[in-house]
């Protein structure tokens, strides 16, 4: 199978560029970040605090998360209940990288990463999918940003989907997550030695698409 990795910070561009080259080259789009945030909202919604390890870890045998694809899109799953919407919330974002730097949500969603991306060509985006997940992926892309074009870019697509969004606030979050992200003990959000590096800051999503498809073509 064919494995792309695509990791980078928040609002980076990576569930664009992987949803649109997936399309592109018949391989299925792997969103794992919503996996963390599928925990994330059943964690909440069992009353534990996202930040505390035992509290968190309690709620993961009733954590029955699933992905299907529908026509190539993925969806999220709790149990029956399809929580694709669910999961977007800015609550949502924060719980999953809260409960995503512990140690046993990291391994229990672990093998579901693996086993998809060892039945399936896929684009499979995250943090840690070039580094930990799928280290010998063909094609690993790190996407990054400034921070400020990224929440820029977060608020206009809250904004278009009708959400209620302040930059400042926005901004603020994703300042949060980022140092979060990059600095947990486990798993941070890092580059891998073999990953090459696009920074889409000054790039429209053309520019960034046919960058990538250059990589890739190079790198297979
Ligand atoms: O990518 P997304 O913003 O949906 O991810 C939500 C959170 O899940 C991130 O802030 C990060 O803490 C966590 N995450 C992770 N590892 C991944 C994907 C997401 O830790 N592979």
């Amino acid at each position: 199978m064919i494995n792309i990795a695509i990791d980078g910070p928040a609002g980076a561009g990576k569930s664009t560029i992987a949803r649109t080259l997936a399309a592109d080259l018949g391989y299925i789009y792997v969103d794992t970040g919503a996996l963390y945030r599928a925990v994330g909202v059943n964690a909440m919604r069992r009353g534990a605090d996202a930040k505390n390890a035992e509290q968190v870890t309690a709620t993961l045998p009733s954590a029955d998360v699933s992905l299907r694809f529908v026509d190539g899109e993925q969806r999220v799953y709790l149990g029956e209940e399809d929580v694709s919407l669910a999961i977007r919330t800015p609550e949502a974002s924060m719980a999953a990288s809260n409960v995503s730097a512990i140690p046993a949500v990291r391994d229990f969603l672990l093998d579901l990463q693996r086993s998809i991306a060892a039945g399936n060509n896929c684009i499979m985006d995250g943090r840690d999918i070039g580094t930990v997940i799928l280290p010998n992926a063909q094609v690993k892309i790190f996407l990054t940003a400034s921070v400020e074009v990224r929440a820029k870019r977060r608020y206009d697509e809250l904004l278009g989907k009708g959400m209620q969004a302040d930059y400042e606030t926005v901004l603020d979050e994703m300042i949060r997550r980022d140092e979060q992200d990059m600095n947990r003990a486990i798993a941070p959000l890092r580059q891998a030695p073999d990953a090459v590096a696009v920074d889409t800051s000054e790039m429209d999503l053309e520019q960034v698409l046919n960058t990538i498809k250059r990589i890739v073509k190079e790198k297979q």
